[in-house]
């Protein structure tokens, strides 16, 4: 924890030095002594000292300075730490300026100079001082914080990034804080660059303006660049199909990088609880479940690259990635595990306010904002009723849209009999989302009513969609075989009529889980006709690394 700050102020470097000297001896184990020789700079120091969360205990300021007295010092720093204790320096002259200052404007305490022997005329009164200021001293939070506001679709993004990614943040709503004198003073002392949001300030006092969650990657440690340009197996995609892969892969000795664009996790990152993991009798939340296995992933040597893959290309033996930053590396077997992303609703306003009230999937970050509203999610599989059931800890109705007439058709029982049992979700069949309405979020939304005709217009909030999900290989196209929804086909689906895929040129079939090029693997959700879980996803991802043994062998 970093040390609170003793500051003092005085233009006589002889004597700026002497305080610091014996305020350090004295205080140096718990404190951190700092030293000003004007007051302007004092105030600036200050300022910046407020954007790091930085606590300061005490200000010791000389009473006679140019350009501004210790007095007008003290009082501007009222205005950026009103806590610190406060007190003035002076000669005997002064002492009368003093003791008004002291009336007047609120200081603490004046020594007077010199204040030789300190023992007695310097540190009792200090001791006094810091002890009262240590009573009501909050160690203030040391992490990432993250200024911006709830309905701006960045600060959203930036957000869900830091969550999914298990990068703890303090996350301050400049709006919704904007009565908060904390709130003000951080506002003040950023100046200008507080309107650049979203803004996020990093505890060695950097901070990124209109940041956006590349640049927070590499901030936070987030490895964007190999860390060598040849490895046995890459894997596009950190989902639960990519994570098995990467433990089994390099477990097994495999150099293994896998490659991530948003957090490790996939769509089971999104999850508030998964119930059907084997071995976890309790269920577990898709972000514990992600922290685990990169855990263990890491564990045995796995590179974990936060990276867009953009195209593929093979050179003979190799198997070539191409990243969004244009750098590229090459591996002898690759697999693709690129799973699903949600599919678009498709009415007006939907877009426009997408992030501000409207999300795609889960938004877990978004649950504890949801206190005492009113939220719609729209779609009647498993990940609505699991998310249903998160904000209904948290809001005051939470309302289920579905086309249908029930949820026996499209949801597991486990999560209709919990939600059954919630009394604030409701279920709306025969229900569609027909346009989202709001200027700068989303306040309201009409729905079209199936089976009355009619279209109804409600408040709410925010709304979640759920509505499905489509695999987005379009950059794959001229490399692997997909079916016409997008989805890869693999092994026992390329064999047409008997014949092997076009161009294949081994004498064998494609694996189970290889695609028609030898060496490139897919697996998980984005795989045709595999089955959409948690544990087909592991499975398939494990069972591939065998395969990719098989292939290695005779590369
Ligand atoms: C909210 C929700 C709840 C669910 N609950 C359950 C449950 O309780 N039980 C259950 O069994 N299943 C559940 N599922 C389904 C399950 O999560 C999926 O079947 C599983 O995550 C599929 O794993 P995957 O690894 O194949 O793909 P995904 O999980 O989709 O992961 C793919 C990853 O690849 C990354 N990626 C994509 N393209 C690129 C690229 N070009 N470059 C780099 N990275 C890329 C994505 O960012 C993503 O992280 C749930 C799904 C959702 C959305």
């Amino acid at each position: 924890m970093a040390k609170p700050i003793l500051l003092s102020v005085d233009d006589d470097s002889d004597v700026l030095r002497a305080i610091e000297r014996d305020l350090r001896s004295q205080y140096g184990a718990e404190y951190r002594v700092i030293g000003s020789d004007s007051p302007a700079g004092a105030l600036e120091l200050l300022k910046q000292l407020k954007v790091r969360n930085d606590g300061v205990a005490l200000l010791l300021a000389d009473q006679r300075m140019p350009n501004m007295d210790g007095v007008g010092f003290l009082q501007e720093a009222r205005q950026i730490y009103p806590e610190a204790k406060r007190a003035l320096l002076t000669a005997y002259a002064d002492t009368k300026a003093a003791i008004s200052a002291i009336n007047q404007a609120n200081i603490d305490y004046f020594f007077m100079k010199p204040w030789d022997p300190p023992a007695e005329h310097l540190y009792p009164q200090l001791n006094d001082l810091l002890d009262d200021w240590q009573a009501s001293y909050r160690p203030a939070f040391e992490g990432i914080r993250v200024l911006g506001t709830r309905w701006s679709p960045r600060s959203y993004e930036l957000r869900d990034f830091l969550a999914r990614n298990h990068v703890p943040y303090q996350w301050i709503d400049v709006e919704l804080s904007a009565n908060d004198p904390e709130t003000k003073r951080l506002l003040e002392a950023l100046g200008p660059e507080a309107s650049n949001l979203p803004v996020v300030l990093f505890p060695d006092g950097t901070k990124l303006l209109e940041s956006v969650p590349a640049d927070v990657a590499q901030k936070v440690g987030l490895r964007t660049r190999a860390q060598t340009d040849f490895y046995d197996l890459a894997i596009i995609g950190g989902g639960p199909a990519g994570l098995a892969a990467a433990v089994y892969g390099a477990s097994e000795g495999l150099h293994t990088v896998m490659i991530e664009r948003e957090a490790p996790g996939g769509q089971a990152g999104m999850s508030s609880r998964i119930e059907n993991y084997l071995g976890f009798p309790a269920g577990l939340s898709g972000g514990d479940l992600a922290r685990r296995a990169m855990v263990q992933a890491q564990r045995f040597g796995v590179e974990i690259l936060s990276q867009e893959a953009v195209g593929v290309r093979t050179e003979g033996p190799y198997r070539i990635i191409k990243f969004a930053d244009n750098n590229e590396i090459s591996c002898h077997a690759l697999m693709i595990a690129t799973g699903v992303q949600w599919r678009r609703l498709e009415a007006p306003g939907i877009d426009r306010l997408q992030g501000a009230g409207i999300y795609y999937g889960g938004g877990t970050t978004e649950a504890l904002s949801c206190k005492g509203e009113i939220i719609y999610v729209v779609g009647g599989a498993n990940s609505a009723g699991q998310a249903a059931m998160n904000f209904a800890k948290y809001a005051e109705r939470v309302v289920i849209l579905v086309r249908g007439d029930s949820l026996s058709s499209t949801m597991s029982q486990y999560l209709i009999d919990q939600i059954n049992e919630m009394s604030n979700i409701q279920l709306w069949t025969h229900a569609s989302v027909a346009e989202g309405h709001g200027e700068s979020h989303l306040e309201e939304i009409s729905v079209l009513c199936s089976d009355t005709g009619k279209v109804e217009r409600v408040p709410a909030s925010a709304m979640f969609i759920f509505i499905g999900a489509l695999p987005r290989t379009d950059w794959l196209a001229s490399v692997v075989e997909r079916d016409e929804r997008g989805f890869i086909l693999t092994g026992p689906d390329l064999i047409r009529n008997g014949q092997r895929p076009k161009g294949w040129t081994l004498d064998r079939d494609p694996f189970l889980l290889e695609t028609n090029i030898a060496g490139i693997f897919a697996v998980g959700d984005v795989r045709h006709g595999s089955v959409k879980r948690v544990a087909s996803g592991v499975g398939e991802g494990s069972v591939a690394v065998q395969f990719i043994h098989q292939y290695l062998s005779k590369v």
